[in-house]
């Protein structure tokens, strides 16, 4: 815990940690001490994490990286991070992440952007650590903590954990508890594990989630032992290579990358075999339809009087100028964006055209995956992101499209509720790292680590 601290301390310049707790940390490391002397090992005793600034922290600054929650100290935990604090681990401080987990470069935090510890051979342009959990994925790639808490509502663990060399793991949608967690889409939000490698990934999973009858869509299911399930031996499985996952343009590194996976996987007594997905190509509107009517939902709480920042008033304003200035001052622009088009989608006129059909194709895009699953297939490998981590600014101002872009590959999996890990897997021509993912069955987290595994 010391020797993390003191490395957070010398790491400013990666703006991954937004706000640092020294003083627990401490505390806890010492009483993580005190159970190992007392002849008790919980599963993650004495190890330091980052815990994404999403969580809220109880007496700890939690402010989802916005304005609007400029100040907020919730006075409750969130079930997760409970979870891991009765496991034994140990909080350093809260992590950087886009606005309210709105992004995929970090780009959007109210505490400016994460930067990505890798650089492009000696070019010394700072780059994205991914989105939203970019300071998730920096701090773990930089040795600053052992492993963070990310959360995943479309890519924002799989995507920065590709961009950054490091193992991401976004569980079956209820597996881990919401409570707590300051929520962007309630129905694709997951919270999962980020961390250097496959066991680690595993551990931590197991010690974060739990059923929770305060989160009515946490699954009442036993947690397996996810360690105990890596074997590496993957023989026999059936792994399903989807044809729409190969895009037009995709770089031919990314296309080589998903070759040796499948390769690799092979030499491990796998059998591959060539799938269809055939709504895939819907996935990424109807996504950009879904979480943003969720957002404009989820964010009206912010009203000036519960939470956080409330704007100076005039003379003569009352409650209306209130919430509008409030809001105005403390939502960024891409918060804004979302909750526009999700009122939009929301409103009488056009909920039939955008949110009821955009949650139809989430139907297909979900029965997709059963028709494969029901085939026989155990699991599904693809790219996890369509490049390398880019320059940062180098997407902020262009045309959001763009950045929505890159979830590409990841936004089918919240769609379908369904588990995916990403899993570092080789570097691109100028040494940044690039991941695969794989997608498992519903609930069947174990299988997928183990394939994930032996991908390693
Ligand atoms: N990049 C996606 C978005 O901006 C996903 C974010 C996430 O998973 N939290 O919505």
């Amino acid at each position: 815990t010391e020797a993390c601290l003191t490395a957070i301390d010398g790491a400013d310049a990666l703006n991954a940690f937004v706000h640092k707790t020294p003083d627990i940390a401490l505390e806890r490391a010492r009483a993580a001490d005190d159970r190992i002397k007392a002849g008790e090992a919980p599963a993650m005793c004495g190890i330091p994490v980052g815990i994404k600034d999403l969580f809220c922290t109880s007496g700890v600054p939690s402010q989802a990286a916005s304005g609007i929650l400029d100040g907020f100290r919730p006075e409750y935990e969130s079930t997760v991070s409970q979870n891991l604090a009765d496991a034994g681990a140990v909080m350093l401080g809260k992590l950087n992440m886009d606005e309210f987990a709105m992004g995929s470069s970090n780009e959007t935090s109210v505490y400016g952007n994460a930067v990505n510890p890798w650089r492009r051979g000696d070019d010394d342009t700072n780059l994205t650590p991914g989105g939203s959990s970019g300071g998730s994925a920096s701090a773990v790639a930089a040795d600053l903590c052992l492993a963070a808490t990310g959360t995943d509502t479309g890519g924002s663990i799989r995507q920065p954990a590709a961009f950054t060399g490091i193992t991401g793991i976004k569980p079956t949608y209820g597996r881990c508890s919401r409570w707590g967690i300051v929520a962007f889409a309630s129905s694709l939000d997951q919270a999962g594990p980020m961390t250097k490698d496959v066991r680690d990934a595993a551990i931590m999973l197991g010690a974060m989630c739990s059923h929770d009858p305060k989160d009515s869509t946490s699954a009442d299911l036993p947690v397996p032992d996810f360690e105990a399930a890596l074997t590496g031996d993957i023989k026999g499985k059936t792994i399903g290579i989807p044809r729409e996952y190969h895009m037009d343009g995709m770089p031919q590194e990314i296309e080589d990358l998903w070759t040796r996976g499948k390769e690799m996987l092979a030499d491990a007594g796998a059998k591959i075999v060539d799938i269809t997905l055939p709504h895939t190509k819907y996935a990424l509107p109807a996504y950009y339809v879904i979480a943003p009517a969720e957002a404009s939902s989820n964010l009206a709480r912010y009203d000036g009087v519960r939470y956080g920042h409330r704007a100076k008033l005039a003379q003569g304003d009352g409650i209306t100028e209130m919430y509008e200035k409030t809001r105005a001052e403390g939502f960024g622009d891409e918060v804004k964006r979302r909750v526009m088009i999700g009122t939009y989608v929301l409103s009488a006129g056009f909920y039939d055209a955008y949110y009821n059909r955009a949650r139809k194709v989430r139907a297909l895009i979900k029965k997709d995956f059963e028709d494969v699953f029901a085939q026989g297939v155990d699991a599904i490998l693809t790219p996890a992101t369509p490049s390398a981590a880019f320059g940062l600014g180098e997407m902020k101002d262009a045309d959001p499209v763009r950045m929505y872009l890159n979830d590409v590959f990841t936004v089918t999996v919240n769609l379908a509720g369904l588990p995916g890990i990403a899993v570092p897997a080789g570097l691109d021509k100028q040494g940044l790292p690039l991941g695969l993912q794989l997608i498992g069955r519903p609930w069947e987290e174990a299988d997928l680590l183990n394939t994930a595994y032996a991908l390693e």
